[in-house]
């Protein structure tokens, strides 16, 4: 099917949330909008078509009634949630659990593996990634300890830099940071630390307990290696991982190419730019889907997107 499916994205507001989801040419509800949910079909945050065949439908109802559309994969959900995230403050202190252990523990839910593209940052921002302890025992014994200092493994972050988080590591973005996020589509965070703050004058939940039952230790760094970059008539596309839910890749497009999607389906995220795609007008802050069977597709101007998809 040759449309496109333009969505319509869901905001939260957030403790640590600022207002430069606006640069993305949105209506934010508030100066403390923390994330754009731009591709996201869970029910904490269900978007909606945005024109064509299937304009006002929820991505669930289509995932539920047009499976044809995403390529008949099965599957009991829409299996990817893509966000763009403003943090003006820190994130708590947080790391997710595996399929395995989100399905006895959280009612069925997936797990989450995530990873992010850093859309901006500040000067000197650092985000968190790992942790210092030896072993589980030790991780038991920081975090009851409150040794944060000693816990926390921080490392300097600058735009364009790349992590993929898997489950049971321990992570936070800090202020100052803007990110794409693709992630498997499930909403479990547990908060290992939250620096002491409070929200209406008390402090967010912590989940410590399920937290040290799902951190690995030792951290091991995740291998840097894999990013390649392609040139493709006017665009440069970077490959920056494949994993066993999702692939994604950045393109930068400054002229004109002509791509293919061969994929069940493509989630496709503007980040930068402005130009058409197949002829129609598309600019930063657009998320669309390109169904299964789309085939060839092409861009111009000068564009920035990261796509993803399932294989
Ligand atoms: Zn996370």
């Amino acid at each position: 099917m040759k449309e496109i499916l333009f969505l319509e994205p869901v905001f939260k507001e957030m403790v640590w949330g600022g207002n430069r989801l606006r640069e993305f040419g949105y209506e934010i509800p508030s100066e403390q909008t923390g994330e754009c949910w731009a591709i996201s079909a869970h029910a904490n945050g269900d978007d909606t078509i945005r024109s064509g065949r299937f304009e006002g439908k929820k991505l669930s109802e289509l995932w539920a009634e047009n499976l044809e559309l995403f390529g008949n994969i099965g599957g009991d959900r829409f299996p990817l949630l893509i966000k763009i995230i403003d943090a003006k403050g820190d994130l708590s202190i947080q790391v997710h659990p595996d399929d395995a252990y989100a399905r006895e523990h959280e009612n069925g839910s997936y797990g989450k593996t995530e990873c992010w593209y850093i859309l901006d940052c500040d000067p000197e921002a650092t985000i968190v990634i790992g942790h210092n302890a030896k072993d589980s025992k030790e991780v038991a014994d920081m975090i009851h300890g409150e040794r944060w200092g000693e816990f926390i493994r921080e490392i300097p972050v600058k735009k364009g830099d790349f992590f993929q988080i898997n489950p049971g590591c321990v992570h936070a973005i800090k202020g100052g940071t803007m990110i794409l996020e693709t992630q498997q589509n499930s909403d479990i965070t547990y908060r290992v630390y939250d620096y002491g703050r409070l929200q209406n004058g008390k402090p967010r939940q912590l989940h410590v307990e399920q937290s040290i039952a799902v951190i690995k230790a030792p951290y091991v760094a995740e291998d840097a290696a894999a990013r390649t970059i392609t040139a493709k008539g006017d665009a440069a596309i970077e490959h920056l991982i494949t994993c066993p839910y999702y692939s994604v890749d950045r393109i930068e497009v400054d002229g004109s190419v002509t791509l293919v999607q061969d994929k069940p389906f493509l989630n496709v995220s503007i980040y930068e730019g402005e130009g058409t795609i197949d002829g129609t007008p598309v600019r930063k802050g657009d998320h669309f889907i390109l169904p299964a069977g789309y085939g060839a597709y092409e861009l111009n101007g000068k564009l920035g997107l990261i796509v993803s998809s399932v294989e």
